[in-house]
């Protein structure tokens, strides 16, 4: 089941930048496995998967003490200030910068320890009252801000895109982050790049990749259906 399902994405990544003329390499997948048991996981890394996204502290922190070290760990969802200490030397990356408050704390934390947090900012593109994120309109404003931090690099945005019947509805917001992306690199900011773009989920990563995105962040169409009465 997990095998043929990433056998699935894997062709499915591989239509999708052949049909806008990408090579398959600027795409990399991030296999969402939140609410998933470690030896779920542990079959994904028997399959080779070295790349994985959890929206949880005390799940990500706990899975990546779990399993072998030599698996890369993001953190994707919401991040409250006084858990970054518990996750800051763990993830590679932390899509879910949506704060100036939560970016201070950053680079406290990774001040402390040495060393320097790659951080992607989350831009909430179809302005959903549910969603976290920042406006598009106050993306500038905060990259002059966040640029004066010296433990803090900033690799790029992310969008969570509504969730719509038909993924082509959200081509026009990965459209507009990545107009957003092209915009931002134009003013050579220090300590900020735009190589990653991370868009795309199970309903629309196909449509994502056609519009930009470099990371798509697959979860039910890897892993299946989540069930929370079990977490
Ligand atoms: C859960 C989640 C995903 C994966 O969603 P699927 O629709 O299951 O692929 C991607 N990104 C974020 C931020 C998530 O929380």
């Amino acid at each position: 089941m997990l095998k043929e399902n990433l056998e699935a994405v894997e062709s499915k990544i591989q239509a999708a930048c052949h049909s806008c003329g990408r090579s398959r390499d600027e795409v990399t997948l991030i296999a969402v496995s939140k609410t998933k048991p470690v030896e779920t996981l542990k079959e994904a890394h028997d399959l080779g998967v070295r790349i994985f996204g959890e929206n949880k502290v005390q799940e990500l922190s706990d899975k990546h003490d779990l399993l072998p070290q030599d698996i890369h760990w993001h953190m994707i969802g919401h991040l409250q200030r006084n858990k970054v200490k518990y996750i800051i030397d763990k993830v590679d990356l932390i899509h879910s910068v949506d704060s100036l408050r939560l970016a201070e704390a950053i680079e406290k934390e990774a001040a402390k320890r040495d060393l320097v947090a790659n951080v992607l900012l989350e831009v909430n593109v179809a302005k959903e009252e549910s969603k976290f994120g920042l406006m598009p309109e106050e993306v500038f404003e905060f990259i002059d801000k966040i640029a004066g931090f010296s433990h803090i690099q900033v690799k790029g945005l992310m969008t969570i895109a509504p969730f719509v019947d038909n993924p082509e509805e959200n081509r026009p917001i990965f459209a507009r982050l990545r107009k957003l992306s092209v915009d931002i690199a134009e003013k050579n900011v220090d300590n900020i790049t735009m190589s990653i773009l991370s868009m795309g989920m199970t309903n629309d990563y196909q449509v994502a990749i056609e519009e930009g995105a470099t990371m798509v962040r697959v979860g039910t169409g890897i892993f299946g259906a989540r069930d929370y009465a079990q977490v």
